[in-house]
């Protein structure tokens, strides 16, 4: 009777919230575990002189460790896309934590984040073959992590199936 309650229990709470606290927290310990902070990129390297925006957006980071970043330092719509590929190597630790335990702050940021993993027409970018060439294989399995925490928010999101499969079988 109790087990039958309970179960009833649980299936009410998988209706009325789709994310699991399982997965997210998952992701989230597999990011902390997989990247250490080591010392941010030179600011010529993250530093993007290419409009106001450019700048405006690299600002929000540039010359500081990624674990002394947080949701204040990029809610409002940071565009991803404008980060250069340094800085995006440097600081997708923060991006992707920042995604799984602040979602409703850090509002359509984690689109920017996984159109930045997902190659184009199933063919990747070199910054982006390079990003991947360059992670260890436990931070390969923490942004695999990061898309199914994401695919679960969004099941029908194109962009994460994308990113999924180029980041599996890592
Ligand atoms: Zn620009």
């Amino acid at each position: 009777m109790a087990l039958a309650h309970a179960r009833a229990e649980l299936s009410y709470l998988a209706m009325t919230d789709a994310r699991s606290p399982t997965l997210d927290s998952e992701a989230a310990a597999a990011v902390r575990a997989a990247f250490s902070c080591g010392p941010p990129p030179p600011l010529v390297d993250v530093l993007n002189e290419h409009c106001p925006e450019c700048r405006a957006t690299s600002l929000r980071v540039a010359g500081r460790r990624w674990d002394a970043i947080g949701i204040a330092d990029l809610e409002g719509n940071t565009e991803i896309p404008l980060f250069t590929a340094v800085a995006f190597r440097y600081y997708v630790p923060i991006f992707m934590l920042v995604c799984i335990e602040e979602p409703t702050r850090a509002d359509c940021m984690p689109l920017g984040v996984v159109e930045r993993l997902a190659p184009k027409n199933r063919k990747p970018s070199a910054e982006l073959a390079e990003l991947r060439a360059k992670m260890t294989t436990a931070q390969r399995a923490a942004v695999h992590a990061f898309l199914r925490a994401m695919r679960e928010r969004d099941p029908g999101s194109k962009p994460v199936s994308r990113a999924l499969e180029y980041w599996a079988g890592v």
